[in-house]
């Protein structure tokens, strides 16, 4: 058994290439192979969001605090709150962030692919973040 105290893992802030404003990730389980699952928090300040991306083996959001703004590719912005449980399909091109005034956190899982969670695409513009 292994007890990871709270205030143990250090966060780290979300790198401006793949992020729009302020994004912090906080780490809550790297499990060591043959497992493939990452468990991480993320906080988005108001505004925030991922670019596009996609996860080669899918992700599910848990969304634990605040408001928040999620959408697929060739589907309409959703919000989702606290207590929502999103999944995306593996390949699904999709982005998830605050709303424009109200931080989110969610906790996201997934798991990697010969060590590949995410392929990044381009930014979500603000008028697909505005919703249009
Ligand atoms: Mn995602």
């Amino acid at each position: 058994m292994t007890i990871s105290r709270n205030g143990s893992r250090p966060a780290e802030l979300g790198e401006q290439e793949y992020y729009t404003g302020a994004v912090r990730t906080e780490p809550l389980l790297a499990a060591p192979a043959p497992a493939r699952v990452r468990v991480l928090s993320v906080t988005f300040a108001p505004g925030a969001r991922t670019a596009w991306h996609t996860h080669p083996f899918g992700q599910t959001l848990v969304v634990t605090d605040g408001a928040g703004w999620a959408q697929r590719w060739n589907g309409p912005r959703e919000d989702i709150h606290p207590g929502d449980v999103i999944w995306f399909p593996p390949g699904e091109k999709h982005w998830h962030g605050a709303t424009s005034s109200t931080p989110l956190t969610h906790i996201a899982i997934v798991e990697h692919l010969d060590g590949t969670f995410v392929q990044w695409l381009e930014r979500v513009t603000d008028e697909q973040y505005g919703g249009a």
